[in-house]
């Protein structure tokens, strides 16, 4: 590290990051285990922004980048986050969800990302800044493959935001690993599920670490749209699911497939309850 530089102001962040050669550092939990014995180059910390502070309710839901999963964990938020929040509550342990930040995780873009799958769910978008200026997208068009983005350089994650209407029905958040806590996911599942009268009349599913990045699954929303909560884990079938595992140190292909699917099953069998 040859400068460190802590601002409060977002203006002048993004001043510095136009002149390049920074390192944004936020919670730093992917940062340190990935620099090895000495960080490289510049380092702007992004703690003290205001900006990319806390969970606001206008027109949906804006949670700034900088809100850590303890945060995210513990807020009052409607029971379609609560997929989100368990996601936020299996993030590391305890150490790693005080400091480890929602922003983090979406720049890291790792495929076993564990806040990706329900925030498909739940239709996020991201907003980017620049010098140049301010950018929203879909969080599935931001992400470009395993630890690949869209995000330039210079740019800033200020926020994740949820629209209104996605802020109906209920969440679930379901994550296999290779033991219950402090865990890189196998597979994770996200469902956010609108019922009606005993009706499903709007479903999102969404899968990660079984391919280059966490998706929603089309085939599977069309399979249980329309249909009664009664029964809804068993009309999933495993060919509604479009998934592309790999076979790595973690799991076999096969073995996501089927757990991927066991789980979108356990997920629905609780949103019905
Ligand atoms: C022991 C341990 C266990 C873990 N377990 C899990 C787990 O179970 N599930 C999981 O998903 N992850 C896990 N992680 C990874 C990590 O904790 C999360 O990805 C976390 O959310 C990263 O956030 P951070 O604030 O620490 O990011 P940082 O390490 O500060 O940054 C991560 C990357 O994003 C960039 N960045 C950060 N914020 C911004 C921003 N606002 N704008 C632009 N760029 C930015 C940084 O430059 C860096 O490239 C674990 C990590 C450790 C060390």
């Amino acid at each position: 590290m040859t400068a460190y530089a802590r601002p409060s102001d977002l203006t002048a962040a993004l001043a510095l990051l136009a002149g390049g050669g920074w390192k944004v550092l936020a919670g730093g939990t992917d940062v340190y285990p990935g620099a090895g014995a000495q960080l490289a180059g510049d380092v702007l910390d992004i703690s003290a922004l205001g900006a990319l502070q806390g969970i606001t309710r206008v027109d949906g839901l804006r949670i700034g980048a900088c809100t850590t999963w303890s945060d995210l964990a513990e807020a009052d938020l409607p029971p379609a986050l609560a997929g989100l929040q368990a996601a936020a509550r299996q993030v590391g342990g305890r150490q790693v969800q005080n400091v480890g930040t929602i922003g983090g995780n979406l720049c890291n873009a790792s495929p076993a990302a564990d806040g990706v799958p329900p925030l498909l769910t739940l239709e996020a978008e991201v907003e980017l800044a620049s010098a140049r200026g301010v950018r929203r997208m879909p969080l599935g068009a931001y992400l470009r493959g395993p630890r690949q983005t869209v995000r330039e350089a210079d740019e800033l994650l200020l926020a994740v935001l949820i629209p209104e209407r996605a802020l109906q029905g209920q969440g679930r958040f379901l994550k296999l690993g290779a033991r219950a806590h402090l865990v890189i996911s196998i597979a994770m599942v996200a469902v956010r599920c609108v019922t009606k009268g005993g009706l499903v009349t709007e479903i999102a599913v969404a899968i990660g670490a079984c391919g280059p990045v966490a998706a929603r699954q089309p085939g599977a929303e069309r399979a249980l749209t329309g249909v009664p909560l009664t029964g809804l884990a068993d009309r999933l079938r495993p060919e509604d699911l479009n998934l592309s595992p790999i076979d790595d140190i973690r799991a076999g292909a096969a073995y996501r497939r089927e757990a991927a699917f066991e789980m979108v099953r356990r997920a629905l069998a609780e949103v019905a309850a």
